[in-house]
């Protein structure tokens, strides 16, 4: 993962250091939490420090912001309370009643239902369509169409979509790319290389990766008009994450290339025990070379992930029954944190989801991939 940058440019390094010098008042070598929501003026009536206010702006997540911005390359980084506030700056920033957002078929559904029971009713048209098939792209994208929305590999289904192709497509067509990067932080997935204008990611999952803390980021290739608005809708509506959340954010990033080996390594290793499993109908991993999406995610990925997801011969029950059975993976919805997290996903979507339902999600851990693989193996031995 660390390219053939130059020094100080590593991602391991970035992620230590991108957020500069900490405290020249102490030297303390973590940045101190500033709590404080509000900072003093000089006599004058200047604001020396450059903060006003912590709604619109503050040292841990400046510090927070610069690192995103270092991670994925980009100009500038926008925290939030969590992905989904992010998203919805996102969407709001870049789009107005009459225009039309194509979204995949395949992605995280609460955002799914932001732009359902939110952006349309508000007068957005919302399309749905394949990412994972260009031609089906193109014959969707309409002059009034704005935004496409990109999320590789798709959540819950691991579709893999060409990222150069579509931002091609929509950039020809007017349109912008938003790419949902929360499954493949830190250039996993180089979004910005590939043609996306914005990365969204919960940093929730694998940023900060101890399954401890809410948030959001957009990253933006260029500060222009829509991260203007962005910052306006940041500051003014105030979805901002505390100075503890940044605090903790920045804390779990600063191992976060690390563990990504981790998970990357444990979820090939499981999805290649899953696949030849007797109780295992179909495995969905990008890194498989099975899956249709293998060589786009070999080329536009430097790894392919650490979450996967698999259906049950014996149907839904059997599903459920093997998530019961489970004793060190946990039962549990979300991902990316250092413990492995199983979820029968078609039962949080609600009743329009088309997951199918004898699907199992795993977001993969940091535990022994031995342990991992005991643990479902005796988990399916009855499925
Ligand atoms: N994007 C993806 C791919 C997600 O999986 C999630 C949450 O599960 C989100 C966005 C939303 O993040 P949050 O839960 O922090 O609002």
């Amino acid at each position: 993962m660390s390219g053939t940058r130059s020094a100080g440019e590593r991602l391991e390094t970035l992620a230590i250091h991108a957020a500069g010098r900490s405290d020249d008042a102490t030297g303390a070598v973590t940045l101190p939490i500033h709590l404080s929501t509000t900072f003093e003026r000089s006599p004058e009536g200047s604001y020396p420090h450059g903060y006003v206010y912590t709604r619109s702006g503050n040292p841990n997540r400046d510090a927070l912001e610069r690192t995103l911005a270092a991670l994925d390359g980009g100009a500038a980084a926008a925290a939030f309370s969590s992905g989904s506030a992010a998203a919805s700056v996102a969407l709001r920033s870049l789009l107005r009643p009459g225009d039309e957002a194509l979204v995949p078929d395949d992605m995280y559904h609460g955002i799914r239902r932001l732009l359902l029971e939110a952006l349309q009713p508000w007068g957005v048209r919302i399309t749905r369509v394949d990412m994972s098939d260009p031609v089906a792209v193109a014959n969707a994208l309409t002059s009034e169409t704005r935004i496409l929305w990109i999320e590789t590999p798709s959540n819950p289904l691991l579709k893999i979509t060409d990222v150069s192709t579509i931002a091609d497509l929509a950039h020809r067509a007017g349109a912008r790319v938003i790419c949902d990067a929360t499954w493949t932080p830190a250039r996993m997935l180089p979004a910005f290389e590939l043609g996306a204008d914005i990365v969204l990611h919960a940093t929730t999952k694998y940023l900060s990766g101890h399954s401890d803390v809410l948030g959001g980021a957009l990253v933006v290739r260029e500060v222009d008009a829509a991260f203007e608005q962005i910052r306006f809708l940041q500051g003014y509506e105030g979805a901002v994450p505390s100075p503890f959340d940044c605090w903790l954010t920045l804390r779990g990033i600063k191992t976060l290339p690390y563990r990504l080996r981790g998970h990357l390594a444990n979820a090939e290793k499981v999805a290649a025990f899953l696949h030849t499993h007797p109780s295992v109908a179909k495995v969905y991993y990008p890194g498989l070379p099975e899956h249709p999406g293998f060589d786009v995610a070999q080329r536009q990925m430097s790894g392919f992930g650490g979450m996967l997801s698999f259906r049950l011969r014996g149907g839904e029950e059997a599903a459920v029954a093997v998530a019961a059975k489970v004793t060190l993976i946990r039962r549990a919805t979300s991902l990316g944190g250092v413990e492995s997290l199983i979820e029968h996903r078609a039962s949080i979507e609600g009743a329009d989801t088309l997951t199918p339902r004898d699907l199992l999600r795993l977001s993969v851990g940091l535990e022994h991939f031995d342990d991992i693989i005991w643990d479902l193996d005796q988990a399916l031995g009855s499925a």
